[in-house]
């Protein structure tokens, strides 16, 4: 008989990854991510970035419902981290629908994945237009700092209008941000405004 996944009762798997900024805790379902981030303990004064370190998984749950998506989670990270030129050929790792859906938050986290690569960059205020609410400006700075898919909803990708920074993590990773943007050869005091 054919399984079906009901939509809000995922069964969700963890696991940790390690990576040049750190572990990175995952949570996947069948159906795809339904987080991915740093520990809350790093933050901008212990951020120690290993450019060096391989993305494997150093633990995980028994669990095995969701091995696909989390080596294709894992494949993506290791080409985002090592081998930044082919990201552009590889899928988004999938998103769980029943994350975000139907909000605001959800719309903006969809859009800003699907419309800025590596190497670019959006503002604040942009990406409330391309989400369909000009002047949300505001609204799109709580979703980033609610961005549950760290790197693959690239948050750090946006800065503000006057091409400085802006936050990241609520102003408590933005040593993070500025090697995130670093690596995708985006340099400088202030964040030329790029847009792709
Ligand atoms: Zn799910």
């Amino acid at each position: 008989m054919a399984k079906r996944m009901n939509k809000t009762r995922c069964l969700v798997n963890s696991c940790i990854v390690s990576s040049p900024i750190g572990n990175l805790y995952v949570r996947v379902c069948k159906q795809g991510l339904h987080f991915l981030s740093q520990s809350d303990e790093t933050v901008g004064d212990n951020f120690q970035p290993d450019k060096s370190q391989e993305v494997r998984i150093i633990c995980s749950e028994d669990g095995k419902s969701a091995q696909e998506q989390i080596a294709y989670t894992v494949m993506w990270l290791h080409t985002y981290f090592h081998e930044i030129q082919a990201l552009p050929n590889l899928a988004l790792p999938s998103m769980c629908p029943t994350v975000g859906e139907g909000t605001f938050r959800g719309k903006v986290w969809n859009k800003l994945a699907e419309y800025v690569g590596p190497g670019c960059t959006v503002s604040y205020g942009e990406l409330a237009k391309v989400s369909g609410h000009p002047g949300a400006a505001q609204a799109v700075g709580t979703a980033m700092a609610t961005n549950p898919f760290q790197i693959i909803v690239p948050c750090h990708r946006v800065i503000r209008t006057d091409g400085t920074m802006g936050q990241y993590a609520r102003g408590t990773r933005n040593e993070v941000k500025l090697w995130l943007l670093e690596h995708e050869g985006i340099t400088g005091h202030k964040i030329s405004h790029i847009k792709c």
